[in-house]
């Protein structure tokens, strides 16, 4: 009942309009002072906020083991204005997704997603595609699907959502749809395949594509996201899908993606390399 109290005496404190009840996804999660959390959260209807849970470290019933990264959560929360801090009131669990914490792949996986949410999107920017994909890739993950497929298919569908998505279904140049008899690479400044007859004497630093990798990823472009997760996709498709997808990220966003290299530790059958 005090915390209830004392919750109530922080909105009205801050001038907060009503609380909101929001379906959220933990992105981030850091200590801030003796007893409070400064919480990033990833909504459907207001897309990434950021907000503080005061107490947190010591409450038992509002959020105690809740408010973990990569966790599902009801949050009640303020919505918050120039530029300040949310108020989160309260959270109840979902879901934990416990595995992305205690499987090194799969919590390397959901470290890459949570690092291109936050590459892609600014506070209060709502996306009402980016918050059911990060349910979907992180309730596969847990589900225990393939951490690679699971990373390419949400990648490939990511890009799609923040506006950027790679053109796969035909060469741009010619506008010839993707054929078997020719053979193509994708360049990551245009976002485009090219095919090679219409690439002759240009540009050389693209990440060769097969077939039957476009086609599977122009597949997972198009088909509903309840249904992607049956597309096969071989080793060989992985290996370049992954290439491609790293380097598209790293030319949007001209940074590298630092949580990346640690996937490359990782062989395809789930084994720690040996550094070099
Ligand atoms: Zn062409």
């Amino acid at each position: 009942m005090f915390e209830i109290h004392q919750m109530a005496t922080a909105v009205s404190d801050r001038n907060s309009k009503q609380q909101l009840e929001s379906a959220a996804i933990i992105l981030d999660c850091r200590e801030h002072g003796e007893s409070d959390l400064i919480v990033t959260f990833f909504c459907r209807h207001h897309g990434r906020l950021t907000g503080i849970a005061k107490g947190a470290k010591r409450s038992k019933k509002r959020f105690v083991n809740k408010l973990e990264i990569f966790t599902s959560l009801r949050i009640r929360h303020t919505i918050p204005k120039n530029n300040r801090l949310a108020f989160i009131a309260e959270a109840e669990l979902v879901e934990s997704f416990l595995t992305l914490r205690q499987d090194f792949l799969c919590y390397i996986t959901a470290s890459i997603i949570r690092e291109f949410t936050l590459l892609a999107t600014h506070e209060m920017e709502g996306d009402e595609e980016l918050y059911p994909l990060l349910v979907w890739a992180f309730t596969s993950l847990d589900n225990g699907r393939p951490p690679r497929a699971i990373l390419i298919l949400f990648l490939i569908r990511f890009y799609t959502a923040i506006g950027y998505s790679p053109q796969l279904h035909r060469c741009p140049d010619c506008s010839q749809e993707i054929n078997e008899t020719e053979t193509y690479t994708f360049f990551p400044a245009a976002g485009t395949i090219r095919c090679s007859i219409c690439n002759k004497g240009k540009e050389s630093n693209g990440s060769p594509l097969t077939l039957g990798t476009i086609r599977s990823l122009a597949a997972a472009q198009d088909q509903p996201l309840n249904r992607i997760h049956r597309l096969h996709l071989s080793r060989h498709c992985q290996k370049e899908a992954l290439t491609f997808l790293h380097h598209y990220g790293r030319q949007l966003f001209q940074r590298e993606i630092i949580s990346w290299s640690f996937l490359d530790t990782i062989s395809p059958k789930g084994k720690r390399n040996k550094p070099q």
